[in-house]
């Protein structure tokens, strides 16, 4: 089943990565970042997806 949300977990990285200034959008290091593979409105500007997947994994 698609997770249409963040959990508690993932919102609390998110909440770290913000506060130390890291990179929070996924999609530039996302193997669906192109155009037929990710039909997403949040494709390019996500910050938690439940599609993610790194590229080279
Ligand atoms: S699957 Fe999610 S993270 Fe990957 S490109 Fe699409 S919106 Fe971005």
């Amino acid at each position: 089943m698609r997770k249409e949300s963040p959990g508690l977990g993932d919102r609390l990285k998110l909440k770290v990565k913000q506060a130390l200034g890291m990179e929070v959008v996924l999609c530039d290091s996302c193997q669906w970042n192109w155009r037929n593979a990710c039909n997403l409105p949040e494709r390019h500007r996500a910050i938690w997806c439940p599609d993610y997947k790194k590229k080279g994994t």
